[in-house]
């Protein structure tokens, strides 16, 4: 039998409820579980998926890996715009995690974790129990602000201002509303300043409202309203495409920063520029590391972000808890994506494992990042760089003369963008 069929049966038999996982009240690693080397990975996105996996056949399926995350199955955020624009449905965007139970041995669990204590390695789930660690790795995502636009947090509650910068059925309701709205209507997506999660994603999603407004509600308006002095990503190809795909449909504001929210008139307020009023609101504020990373103190970058040792993703305030993905601290030019949280994960992945087997960390890691945006259902433009670490600086920064951006919109590069959402997905989760 080999290794993988092993694990797979393992899992198998694994799989299920707490109790069944041989992890409940595990502080001290639970009856029947072999008291192995534990790495806890929180949080099933880009980055935990990914570091969960790759801990896993790094170490040759030697170290028990187990994977905490609330949802039934992984949402992506990438493509999640095309729901908006009509083209795609949630269940196109949508990965089961028995992937990386069934072929990794991964052991999901699904909860949220509540607290972490770094001093006793241990970790308490909402549902009660606590799972110890050996290493922790947090991908826990970003946490909306909701506190820097007055109203914004009620307005969400009540589902008339939504985001939908999380994938899922927040997407659909944020649907709803732009197939409700009249045609000659107008929908207003607000942009924080940077850094945000995903630079170009706002843009590609007016885009993509914007392509559905031209063949149901061609009358109707889109209108962003950016904080940032200018279009932070992709600027020049996202303007051409307004002006020349969307004209008089699409209006770029910029220096419009959001502070407040006024659900009932349908209207946003600005620090500087005056009140803006639209049928569909969708307010992103501004964003910082998840929730469970600031509570555990992990966030010493302007109370925002975790700082980390960009050669194993270590917290630079607990020893052994590895950060990932958008709640990180970037460096230089670094954005905060999903293909980013994918090479974060397989770096420090390589480092976790050989740090617990007392091999040498790699001392020159790099990074690639690729980001597709659609500017309608078919044509597609990226940005390309490549991140290679600079030990005298101990960051990372870009390489010289690497990556790029298109040339223009292509359908070519949609194929390419839907192969590069098929391979991460498989990457992460298969
Ligand atoms: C509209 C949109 C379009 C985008 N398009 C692209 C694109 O084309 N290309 C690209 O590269 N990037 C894109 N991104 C960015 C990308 O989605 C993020 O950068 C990426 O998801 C970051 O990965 P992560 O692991 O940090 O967070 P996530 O993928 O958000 O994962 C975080 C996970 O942690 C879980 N979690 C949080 N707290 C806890 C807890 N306490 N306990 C247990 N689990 C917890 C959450 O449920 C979630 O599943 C887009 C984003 C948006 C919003």
């Amino acid at each position: 039998m080999n290794m993988q069929r092993r694990e797979l049966l393992k899992a198998a038999s694994a799989a299920g409820a707490l109790g069944s996982l041989g992890l409940a009240g595990c502080a001290t690693g639970g009856a029947g579980v072999p008291d192995k080397t534990r790495v806890l990975v929180v949080g099933g996105g880009y980055g935990g998926a990914t570091a969960a996996k790759y801990v896993r056949l790094l170490s040759g399926y030697k170290i028990d890996v187990v994977l905490v995350e609330p949802n039934d199955a992984f949402v992506s955020c990438p493509i999640s715009n095309l729901v908006l624009g009509g083209s795609k449905t949630l269940a196109d965007i949508t990965v089961p995690y028995a992937g990386l139970s069934a072929a990794h041995g991964v052991r999901v669990v699904k909860d949220t974790v509540a607290s972490i204590d770094p001093a006793k390695k241990l970790a308490v789930l909402a549902s009660g129990p606590s799972i110890r660690y050996d290493k922790l790795v947090l991908s826990p995502g970003v946490e909306l602000m909701w506190d820097s636009v007055a109203g914004l947090r009620e307005a969400n509650a009540q589902g008339t201002v939504l985001q939908a910068w999380k994938a899922g059925p927040e997407t659909l309701a944020l649907r709803r509303q732009l197939e409700a709205m009249p045609d000659g209507g107008v929908y207003a997506i607000t942009i924080p300043e940077a850094p945000y999660r995903c630079p170009p994603g706002p843009y590609e999603r007016a885009c993509q409202v914007a392509s559905y407004f031209k063949t149901a509600k061609p009358r109707s308006k889109v209108l962003i309203l950016d904080a940032n002095p200018d279009v932070t990503s992709k600027g020049g190809l996202f303007k051409k495409v307004w002006a020349e795909q969307y004209p008089g449909m699409v209006e770029y504001r910029p220096q419009h920063k959001t502070t407040a929210v006024d659900a009932k008139a349908g209207t946003v307020k600005f620090e500087v520029q005056g009140d803006v009023r639209a049928d569909v609101l969708n307010v992103l504020p501004s964003m910082r590391a998840g929730a469970i990373a600031v509570q555990t103190g992990l966030a010493n970058a302007n109370a925002r972000w975790c700082h980390v040792n960009f050669l194993n993703f270590e917290s630079t305030v607990a020893k052994d808890i590895h950060v990932l993905g958008d709640s990180i601290q970037l460096a230089p030019a670094m954005p905060k994506s999903a293909h980013m949280a994918n090479n974060h994960a397989k770096v420090a992945a390589a480092a976790i494992v050989a740090e617990l087997n007392g091999w040498e960390v790699n001392p020159a890691p790099l990074l690639t990042n690729t980001c597709y945006s659609f500017v309608d259902a078919k044509n597609v433009i990226h940005v390309a760089s490549v991140h290679e670490y600079v030990a005298a600086e101990k960051t990372f920064k870009t390489v010289a003369g690497s990556g790029g951006v298109s040339s223009a919109p292509s359908e070519l590069e949609g194929v390419y963008a839907w192969n590069w959402a098929r391979t991460i997905w498989a990457d992460a989760l298969g």
